[in-house]
């Protein structure tokens, strides 16, 4: 068996061998090709695979005693489902090795000069599409076969629902010259993103699962026993090479010239490639895609570099899995420019401030962002954000947008960098330094902007639920002086309420409805609703379960606390000190006289798991493992879907989040991120 070293560091950092890191990766990529290739359903996003898969070519690079015959790494990803009949290509169909930086291209570039041994390579840049790969041979020049890659030697036969496509001719063209006897071309069927749309919109109207995107979309609609399906759904095709040809009355020196040919046969060829004379001069030609791809009707993610010689191409020849004269470029996840405005600090119901960049509006991930977290002072010194700075913003995913770097080169000596103040800028009460954390705190418990938000968290659906109460009612609310805390709202009367700006007397009769009937809320909403610090609906859920009545816990003890399993050291600390303070009790006294529960009803009518009745969606990479966050969704009482429908009650976006998230926004769904949903699970 090889043995795999641990440097030193890794053992004192509790690290994990080579090894399992290959066998982690192994299993991880397998199991997400299993579902991108056969289900027609990934989970992550196609840079979070690629990623995994650089990791884990780098890790056999290093560890070449630990490559397999079966690893993702040396064979074409894909499969031959039993459901269809197996077609074997005449010739093998290949993946493309990927580039993901310069560097990657630079270093295509020598390799192939060194095999070559030439100093000047000419190549045919392509737009890399975004669909399915396709086997079409013609045989005499009529089709007589369609199939999937497969496995790269065996496809699935898809003829029936290729001959749907109306991009793909049933016989060449044989204007110009004769077909050959067999001609095997190879293309992408894609989905034109309206299409896209369309379906999905029809689908969430008809509550079926919705496809990921475009590309999940063809190959589901291509991977069809019934070609009514298929030729229900708009897909096309692009032919961008050739496969075997058999007794050929043409020649051809160029890849160029194939793709001349093929569109003389007939066939549509995607026009936007172009010729190059070194990988320098193909930079250019990438970085316009880049910026141009959102303006195509179809998705592309990246671009195909191929060299044109085809004696060259012969002679480079392949590995097992790609073809050593062409790779394909990908596209990063896309990032945008833009100006820090400003940097001002929110509050939040805890008191902590949290400093937020008011950024010039720029759109990014589809839609228009003009504000940022910088989360903590510790994260705009370690990035040395300042005001007027030009910075990266992430583009998918982020639903609260972030800033990836500063762009240090466009700063002019004119930036500000920002200083917490010295008082709370609602209030001007004082401020401090949360001891052992990042946060800084107003610790004026009169302020106004802290009230607002304590408030504004207590009515929230996940504590009491008042429906009809968000933030513009309960800023009228304190505009009013009709309230001043969450004990107030239980005073509002119709009359009162009505009289609020634009609200009306049915409005406010709904509004007083709901604050009554959450005097009967579940009491871990209540003590959720509360605000401690740290207490989220999951701990809230916990400690009602061991405590029963708000009582109970408020005379809770420190030891006993941190022990109880989900709550743990800073909880219980937190409790204890919101317990001690009186006007916290004073408040709880308040709450309790107008009637609000402040015990666990009976577990049989209640029964009631903080999650329940809710539908998640996870999409994009979050830090939390998949599994793990689904499963805490699942025994909170609510249920995870792999696709968004108006039957979604969040969805969760991690980074990289792609087509999902345009679909819920589309739909309406709510969308929070991972800190979100970990503070709705109660894990914060
Ligand atoms: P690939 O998509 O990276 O590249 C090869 C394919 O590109 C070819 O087979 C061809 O179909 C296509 N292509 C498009 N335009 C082309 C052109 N102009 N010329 C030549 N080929 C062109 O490789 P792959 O093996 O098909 O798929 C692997 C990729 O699939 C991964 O890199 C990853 O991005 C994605 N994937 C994602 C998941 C997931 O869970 N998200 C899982 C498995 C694979």
């Amino acid at each position: 068996m090889p043995k795999t070293k641990l440097s030193v560091a890794q053992i004192s950092l509790g690290l994990k061998t080579a090894k399992e890191e290959i066998d982690e990766l192994r299993q991880k990529l397998n199991h997400h090709s299993h579902l991108y290739y056969v289900l027609d359903d990934p989970k992550i996003e196609d840079y979070e695979y690629d990623q995994m898969y650089k990791r884990l070519v780098e890790l056999e690079a290093e560890n070449p005693e630990l490559i397999t015959l079966d690893s993702p790494t040396q064979r074409v990803g894909g499969v031959v489902d039993n459901m269809f009949n197996k077609v074997e290509h005449l010739k093998e169909m290949l993946s493309l090795g990927n580039a993901f930086s310069i560097e990657d291209l630079k270093e295509f570039e020598e390799r192939i000069k060194k095999i070559l041994e030439i100093d000047e390579v000419e190549y045919v840049a392509e737009l890399k599409i975004d669909g399915l790969a396709i086997n079409l041979t013609y045989t005499n020049g009529r089709l007589t076969s369609a199939a999937t890659r497969g496995d790269g030697r065996v496809g699935e036969d898809v003829l029936h629902n290729a001959k749907t496509i109306r991009s793909i001719p049933l016989s060449l063209l044989a204007t110009d010259r004769e077909p050959p006897d067999v001609l095997e071309v190879r293309g992408e069927i894609y989905m034109p993103r309206k299409e896209f749309e369309r379906l999905n919109e029809e689908r969430a109207s008809k509550e079926e699962p919705l496809f990921a995107n475009p590309r999940n979309a063809a190959a589901g609609s291509v991977r069809q026993l019934d070609p009514k399906v298929t030729s229900q759904r708009s897909l096309d095709v692009f032919i961008y090479g050739m496969g075997l040809v058999e007794n050929a009355k043409f020649q051809i020196t160029s890849h160029l010239e194939t793709l001349q040919i093929l569109s003389d046969f007939g066939l549509k060829v995607n026009k936007n490639y172009k010729k190059f004379k070194s990988i320098d001069e193909i930079l250019g030609y990438c970085k316009e895609w880049e910026e141009k791809r959102s303006s195509l009707q179809y998705d592309i993610d990246g671009v195909v570099i191929k060299v044109n010689n085809l004696k060259y191409q012969e002679k480079l020849g392949s590995t097992s899995k790609d073809p050593r004269w062409a790779i394909a470029y990908k596209f990063p996840p896309e990032q945008v420019s833009t100006i820090v405005e400003d940097i001002f600090l929110n509050i939040g119901r805890t008191g902590v401030l949290t400093p937020t960049a008011i950024l010039k509006p720029v759109r990014v991930a589809g839609s228009t962002v003009s504000r940022a977290t910088l989360h903590n002072m510790d994260f705009i010194a370690e990035k040395d954000i300042r005001i007027g700075d030009t910075v990266i913003i992430h583009k998918a995913g982020d639903i609260i947008p972030e800033v990836v770097s500063v762009v240090k080169e466009k700063r002019r000596g004119t930036e500000k960098i920002f200083t917490m103040p010295e008082s709370c800028p609602s209030c001007q009460g004082e401020i401090k330094r949360v001891e052992g954390e990042a946060a800084y705190k107003c610790l004026n418990p009169d302020c106004a902007d802290l009230k607002k938000e304590k408030i504004i968290h207590f009515v929230s659906r996940d504590a009491m639920n008042i429906d009809g109460m968000g933030p513009k009612i309960v800023e009228a609310l304190i505009n009013n002086g009709l309230i001043r805390d969450i004990s107030d709202l239980y005073k509002l009367d119709v009359t009162s309420v009505a009289d609020i700006e634009r609200l009306g007397e049915k409005s406010a009769n709904n509004l007083i409805k709901a604050i009554e009937d959450s005097k009967k809320a579940h009491l871990y909403k209540v003590v959720f609703g509360l605000g401690i610090r740290f207490v989220g609906a999951k701990a809230a859920y916990i400690l009602v379960d061991n405590y029963k009545t708000m009582d109970n816990l408020i005379k809770s003890e420190f030891e006993d606390l941190k022990n109880i399993d989900g709550i743990g050291q800073k909880i219980a600390e937190s409790i204890v000190n919101y317990f001690q303070d009186k006007t916290n009790l004073q408040l709880i006294e308040r709450l309790a006289a107008a009637g609000v529960n402040m015990a666990e009803a009976d577990k049989d009518d209640s029964g009631e798991k903080i999650l329940a009745g809710k539908t998640f969606v996870f999409t994009g990479s979050i830090l939390m493992p998949r599994p793990e966050a689904e499963q805490i969704v699942v025994s909170l009482g609510g249920s995870v879907s792999s696709s968004v429908s108006k039957k979604t009650t969040y969805l969760v976006a991690g980074e990289n989040a792609g087509s999902k998230l345009d679909k819920a926004r589309k739909l309406d769904v709510e969308v929070i991120d991972e800190e979100e949903f970990k503070k709705l699970a109660g894990l914060e």
